[in-house]
């Protein structure tokens, strides 16, 4: 069994002193047994939240560090984009010829995941409101070869290029959108937003949650960034895109619990919120993650993660399933 080369891992104390008293598990309701809305905890306006101080020293670490700053000059000008405001009257076109329209366009787009989901309200963070019918949810993968380093600065500037990615591809669809008069809010990382991404993603089939707290796509594993577009644009839903499971899968492996140096990820579901699911211990992982340009391990080193595999690694379920029917 591989276990961390980064463990034992001693956090930086000028670090540990920004920590505010409330825990970061509190904020996100692990423990919680019924529903509330989610609370922000991180990467949202630092000046807002318990943990902003802790989120701007981030941005202290290797302030020179050459492939980060690279990476984030160039996400600067996609931030810059400005938007179009809504133009002319609303273009009105049946449901499915408005799909049709929009899934052909974002197939000239710049991304990997595409779909397309209802919005519910309980993906808003507490005190929103979100007007919207429809989130689009897109999807970028990493190039893992990048990614490999993690967590070197090689795979933070990777998870920066991605967010780029993220950014562009968000700003297109919402402007197309509103060149045809209905509004669009484009949202992408590495700010949160006024709404989880990872719930809508799943609706749409991008994956399953797996044990380290984030999606595992059959294509391209753990290994992606998320953004999202809602939109009151008469749309209709996506099919579900996935057709296999991961939770059997994450009970017997253990390669993100051993290779996270914080032993941030939880052995078991627990519920969140009133949601039994794969949670990580937000208070163990911030700390490396921050020390280590957002870290990214626990994404990498998934099976799921490394290119080709996720397809094998469901013919292989499949395979088992039928063995234990028959
Ligand atoms: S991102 Fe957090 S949970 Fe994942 S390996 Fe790093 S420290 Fe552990
Ligand atoms: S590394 Fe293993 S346990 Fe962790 S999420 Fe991936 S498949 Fe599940």
């Amino acid at each position: 069994m591989t276990q961390s080369p980064y463990r034992p891992f001693i956090p930086n104390p000028e670090q540990m002193a920004l920590l505010p008293a409330v825990s970061g598990n509190t904020i996100n309701g692990m423990g919680e047994t019924q529903f509330r809305r989610p609370a922000r905890v991180y990467w949202h306006d630092p000046d807002t939240i318990a943990h902003g101080e802790l989120q701007k020293w981030f941005y202290t670490q290797d302030p020179d560090n050459e492939a980060i700053n690279h990476a984030r000059a160039a996400r600067s000008k996609v931030l810059a984009i400005e938007v179009p405001a809504v133009t002319g009257e609303p273009l009105q076109q049946p449901v499915e010829e408005w799909s049709r329209q929009l899934a052909a366009y974002a197939n000239t787009l710049d991304l990997e995941l595409f779909g397309i989901t209802a919005f519910k309200p309980e993906w808003g963070y507490d005190g929103v409101v979100l007007d919207y019918k429809w989130a689009i949810m897109l999807g970028f993968a990493h190039d893992y070869e990048q990614m490999k380093s993690a967590p070197e600065a090689t795979a933070g500037a990777e998870v920066v290029r991605q967010y780029g990615r993220a950014t562009k591809a968000a700003k297109d669809i919402a402007t197309w959108i509103r060149q045809r008069g209905w509004d669009a809010a484009p949202h992408a990382g590495p700010l949160a937003g006024p709404l989880l991404m990872i719930p809508p993603a799943l609706e749409c089939g991008f994956g399953i949650l797996g044990k380290h707290g984030s999606i595992i796509s059959k294509d391209y594993g753990s290994s992606f960034r998320l953004a999202c577009v809602l939109t009151n644009t008469p749309l209709a839903p996506t099919p579900y895109q996935a057709d296999y499971d991961v939770d059997d899968f994450c009970r017997r492996c253990q390669v993100c619990a051993n290779a996270c140096p914080p032993e941030a990820i939880l052995p078991k579901k627990v519920s969140v919120r009133g949601k039994n699911k794969w949670y990580v211990d937000f208070d163990k992982c911030i700390p490396f993650f921050n020390e280590h340009f957002g870290c990214a391990i626990c994404i990498t080193v998934c099976p799921w993660s490394i290119p080709g595999r996720g397809v094998r690694i469901v013919e292989q379920l499949k395979r088992r399933a039928q063995r234990l029917n028959a």
